[in-house]
């Protein structure tokens, strides 16, 4: 797999750990981490940390005859992200995937199973098409498929956008991005994303998220955060 360039932040990450990120932000950092060993550690290295500051304030006395490195062992093992498997992939029931242009491409897990969230697909021009994905946030979420040779008008943004590359590639003029690419822009950006020949692009995208804190969806993706944090 190409090199991945392009990760949620420092901050990001350990707001996830904590489970005290909008919904939408959650899904994308979820999805991002299916792909990226290298925040998948960097996870757990907060995770950690969390666990121990919840322990330490849970336990003040600490005579108890509990082994706190045991428990924190197991807890770290449930939460670990399934790998996938090539059996897996072969088995995979119908609802992992999601159709568009006549392909078929596997969701991230985070959506798999969730197809009644996700809309139908529609046309926007340039041979793009879009698909909404309802999530948990006042945020918008958008599947984006982006045909071969295809491109959208130069555009900057009002507030933040985030786009997952799930499968193929596009590139502006900052580079090229690959599955597993997180790019993060804002009101300083001005990009035209585009496509080369022979090449599409399937993309997840959250348009104007704001890093409010609130409870519920993130804590339901991260059972770490709902034993310590709810
Ligand atoms: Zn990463």
């Amino acid at each position: 797999m190409t090199k991945i360039a392009c990760h949620p932040s420092d901050e990001m990450l350990a707001s996830y750990a904590a489970g005290e990120i909008d919904g939408g932000l959650a899904v994308m950092i979820s999805a991002h981490l299916e792909f990226c060993p290298h925040c998948r550690a960097k996870l757990a290295k907060y995770e950690e940390q969390y666990a121990t500051q919840a322990f330490v304030s849970a336990a003040p006395d600490n005579h108890g005859d509990v082994n706190l490195d045991d428990m924190l062992e197991q807890i770290m093992a449930n939460d670990s992200i399934p790998e996938k498997s090539v059996e897996s992939l072969l088995n995979a029931p119908a609802d992992t995937h999601i159709e568009v242009a006549s392909q078929q491409f596997t969701l991230p897990q985070i959506l798999q199973g969730q197809q009644q969230k996700i809309g139908p697909w529609s046309r926007l021009p340039g041979k793009i098409q879009r698909a909404k994905v309802s999530s948990a946030s006042s945020s918008k979420m958008n599947l984006i498929y982006m045909d071969e040779s295809s491109a959208l008008p130069e555009h900057t943004h009002q507030g933040n956008e985030i786009t997952l590359v799930l499968a193929g590639s596009f590139s502006d003029e900052a580079g090229t991005y690959h599955p597993g690419d997180f790019v993060i822009q804002d009101s300083q950006h001005r990009h035209s994303p585009r496509t080369e020949a022979g090449k599409d692009c399937l993309c997840l995208t959250l348009l104007d998220a704001p890093l409010h804190f609130t409870s519920g969806f993130a804590s339901l993706l991260n059972p770490f955060s709902q034993l310590f944090f709810r």
